[in-house]
């Protein structure tokens, strides 16, 4: 008799919020605050002092804030940009929105991030950003890529969407870059109730410009300095956030139990098991296992109805929006390897010990068979 185990459970992270929830909400309509507004301005701040930065802005998607990031380096067409093509799909929307072009640059084995030693031999005379993901909750290897764009002057921007509060070094990550970009999607470490967003930055001039894109190019009303879009955070989102953000450490402290935990009971498995950098304190926003029989392993727990993901089955050089980008199969081999072989498990700060003890047991029990 299986005891299903979904692979998220945003229900469980609540339940014991819901009291809290319910009144900043019930605020909210009250004040009838519902674009940006009190509750947003106050999770902003929040939010930048939580990344150690001088300013947030929030924003309607991790999506939107990445489009701004890219507007306020002034790419466009021409323009080049190296990225990674082991990610989810919107860190190369950015790049493709404001009309420049992803290059893409193979993956480490060991962290699934952007490799720092193939970075150098991609860039070109139109090379004008670096946009690293800081992948499943693990920050990336910083210091050699800020090193390469101090030498090649070159402006590098964190996609932070998988990663709030992971630390780099010590230092959480988000002003690493000039600017960096966070998800609020209810999935995310820190998940609204809708959709979120925020850009995060030491720079004055660049948050108050970030701060005019959201609103129609517009810093008074009906004034529009330049082309804009629709791009603010709802009033009810930042009142949610600004609830959730207090108990973030505490709930990736308990992710981290989790992944532990894992790493405990499926050491002797055949599976690669994720592992932290020397550098890296994770957040563990996934943890993913590999094997080739990953297909097989899937199936397994779906038959024992045990919730797992694929995070990601196709890399970007090899997606059909990118055809024209022409890359092969082949291009890529870390990344195309670890697309075939990744397996999201279940992690979430409210997974119980015998919940996780149950998911181990269920895939052992597949290499046993
Ligand atoms: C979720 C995510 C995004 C996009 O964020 P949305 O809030 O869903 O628009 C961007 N990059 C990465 C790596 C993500 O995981």
């Amino acid at each position: 008799m299986d005891q299903p185990i979904p692979y998220l459970d945003l229900a469980a992270q609540m339940r014991p919020l819901r009291k809290e929830i319910d009144a900043v909400i019930a605020k909210t309509l009250d004040n009838c605050t519902f674009c940006l507004g009190p509750d947003v301005a106050q999770f902003e701040q929040d939010f930048a002092q939580y990344c150690g930065a001088q300013h947030a802005v929030g924003f309607n998607s991790g999506t939107s804030a990445l489009h701004v990031a890219l507007l306020l380096l002034n790419l466009g067409p021409g323009d080049e940009v190296i990225t990674t093509p082991y990610t989810f799909i919107a860190t190369s929307w950015a790049i493709s929105y404001v009309g420049a072009k992803p290059v893409y640059v193979d993956i480490e084995d060991l962290t699934f991030n952007l490799d720092p030693k193939l970075v150098e031999q991609a860039i070109t005379p139109r090379t004008k950003a670096i946009l690293p993901v800081h992948l499943y909750g693990q920050a990336c290897d910083m210091d050699p890529l800020l090193e390469i764009c101090r030498k090649h002057k070159l402006a590098l921007v964190e996609d932070a969407a998988q990663s709030h509060g992971a630390k780099y070094r010590g230092k959480v990550v988000g002003t690493f870059g000039v600017t960096s970009e966070f998800s609020f999607y209810p999935g995310k470490n820190l998940g609204a109730y809708g959709e979120g967003g925020a850009l995060v930055t030491n720079d004055a001039a660049l948050a108050a410009r970030a701060r005019s894109l959201r609103e129609h190019g517009s810093t008074q009303r009906y004034h529009h300095d330049e082309v804009g879009y629709n791009y603010r955070m709802e009033g009810l989102q930042g009142a949610v956030l600004g609830v959730k953000l207090k108990h973030l450490d505490q709930w990736s402290q308990a992710r981290r139990r989790v992944a532990q935990r894992y790493h405990e009971l499926l050491a002797n498995t055949p599976l690669q098991l994720p592992r932290e950098a020397d550098y890296a304190e994770s957040v563990y926003a996934l943890y993913v296992v590999r094997h080739p029989r990953r297909d097989d392993l899937k199936k397994h727990l779906d038959a024992h109805k045990i919730g797992c993901a694929l995070h990601y089955p196709v890399p970007l050089h090899l997606q059909k929006c990118y055809a024209s980008l022409g890359y092969q199969p082949g291009d890529f081999p870390v990344s195309e390897k670890a697309a075939r072989e990744c397996l999201s498990l279940p992690i979430y700060p409210e997974l119980t010990n015998s919940q996780i003890e149950h998911v181990a047991a269920v895939i052992r029990d597949f290499f046993k068979a």
